[in-house]
């Protein structure tokens, strides 16, 4: 919270739920600075919705979780933490209008787990088609899908391939990454770390410490079982449960802030790097247009 003297705004920090509010009063006798404009879209009024989306160009974010198991240490949310943390944080240094919490992905994997939320495939492009639709309904022209969850990386880019279907006056685009390839402080695993384990559980100790039971993580092992026999580019639907049947992949309790801090810092600079880029794309609406319209004549278009 920084709190400044007379004739400038007070500006406090909330930090509430699963992410940052920025809440700006006038000091007395002025008018409300039009940077108090919350990020989040549940918080705004109608008339402020207006103006956040004047003030994004149309931005907006659709952070993208979902309800599953993370080993026996994290909570059943922490994709949608996580992204909603590095979605928030990016749209306060860039401003882009953040969609209130979503979690309707793919994760039938985890169906044998308690507390899974796995909805039908039909469900989960109907309902996220419907939304990026009101969305744009609403002027988000440019939508950014902050994806929190690995089980999403190839419904959403699907998902994406059939938005050629039919015309849109929108774009989405998908954001896909969470931890930078290389870089920061050396990781201790000795194992594949690819679901709550070190990385996971250190973004968490940065988004939601007060949900993380880092006393639990060697309750199960995050080993990988190796229970299938196939060539590595034969795909199976249960390939994850014959690795992970615990749905736990790595060493959580290996975890630390100061690694969480690197990967968090990377994501929220990567996604206000997004948003810019975003922003200054002119060219994707210009492409589908001329897609769609050279789609209803094919025997006319031009080698
Ligand atoms: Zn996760």
């Amino acid at each position: 919270m920084t709190t400044t003297i007379r004739g400038t705004v007070v500006r406090i920090l909330l930090l509430s739920g699963l992410g940052i509010a920025t809440v700006s009063r006038p000091a007395l006798g002025q008018v409300a600075s039009p940077s108090s404009l919350s990020v989040h879209w549940e918080e705004l009024t109608a008339a402020d919705f207006r103006e956040g989306i004047r003030r994004s160009q149309g931005t907006c974010l659709l952070p993208f979780g979902i309800m599953e198991k993370h080993g026996p240490h994290l909570p059943l949310g922490t994709d949608l933490m996580n992204a909603r943390y590095a979605a928030l944080h990016a749209a306060g240094r860039e401003y882009a209008v953040v969609f209130p919490e979503y979690y309707f992905g793919q994760i039938a994997e985890a169906r044998h787990e308690p507390g899974t939320i796995s909805y039908s495939r039909d469900l989960q492009l109907a309902l996220l088609q419907e939304t990026t639709d009101e969305m744009a309904r609403n002027g988000c022209k440019k939508i950014v899908i902050v994806n929190g969850h690995g089980g999403n990386e190839w419904l959403l880019p699907y998902f994406a391939q059939t938005q050629l279907e039919k015309p849109h006056d929108y774009v989405v685009y998908i954001f896909d990454k969470r931890s930078p390839a290389t870089g920061g402080p050396p990781q201790k695993s000795s194992i594949l770390n690819w679901h709550a384990g070190e990385d996971e559980t250190s973004k968490m100790l940065i988004a939601r410490p007060d949900t993380v039971h880092l006393d639990r993580a060697a309750n199960e092992s995050g080993a990988d079982q190796h229970r299938q026999n196939l060539p590595e580019d034969v795909y199976t639907g249960i390939w994850w449960y014959a690795r992970w049947p615990n749905h736990y992949s790595g060493e959580g309790g290996l975890a630390t802030e100061e690694l969480g801090k690197f990967q968090m810092d990377w994501w929220v600079n990567a996604v206000v790097d997004v948003i810019r880029a975003v922003k200054a794309d002119d060219v994707s609406l210009k492409l589908q247009n001329e897609f769609y319209e050279k789609s209803q004549h094919p025997l006319e278009t031009q080698p």
